[in-house]
């Protein structure tokens, strides 16, 4: 398996979230949300995003994973390791891509027992397909197809994060 068609360019990111900045601004205006970053998925995703807000942001890191290979394994490692600094707190959950929707559901409620007074939700990609959890994100970079993707943070077992562009996992032609 390797990188083949692009998908979505530098530009066409960049673009999309600086727009995606500019709503979150508008929409946290006067508080000061706390960023909560779902590793290592949403590396790049969380800095450029960072950037492109104009707020007091406060920022924390989660590393779940669901993912072995392009499956999905069903079970959410990692809530245990969040603190207990959410109590009160509005935060905006930032991750790379909503796709069975078990992560994100996961992670929601988990941050509301520990006492978060809201919690919203920013994915870059989302797949068109119906999750298998319902999971609404309340803001989304890009609706893509149901295909395996990588770039941008996105990983195959590990490899492929740094490409600049987003493409599609691809079965070498030979
Ligand atoms: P969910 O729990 O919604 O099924 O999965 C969310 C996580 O699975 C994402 O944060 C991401 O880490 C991984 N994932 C889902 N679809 C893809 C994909 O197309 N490419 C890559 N690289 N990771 C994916
Ligand atoms: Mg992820």
């Amino acid at each position: 398996m390797r990188p083949g068609s692009v998908l979505l360019s530098q530009t066409q990111i960049r673009t999309r979230v600086r727009q995606l900045g500019r709503s979150i601004t508008h929409h946290y205006r006067g508080k000061s949300p706390l960023f909560l970053g779902v590793m290592n998925g949403a590396l790049f995703f969380l800095a450029d995003l960072l950037r492109a807000v104009d707020l007091d942001t406060e920022v924390s890191c989660v590393r779940l994973a669901s993912y072995a290979g392009k499956q999905s394994s069903g079970i959410v490692n990692g809530l245990d390791a969040l603190g207990d600094s959410f109590a009160g707190r509005h935060v905006l959950i930032v991750d790379d891509i909503l796709d069975t929707g078990r992560t994100l559901s996961a992670l929601t409620r988990h941050l509301k027992k520990l006492g978060a007074t809201d919690v919203k939700i920013c994915v870059l990609l989302e797949k068109r397909r119906k999750h298998e959890i319902p999971v609404k994100a309340d803001w989304v970079g890009f609706k893509i197809a149901d295909e395996f993707v990588v770039g941008y943070g996105l990983d195959y077992d590990g490899r492929y994060r740094g490409l600049k562009k987003i493409r599609v996992l691809e079965k070498p032609t030979k």
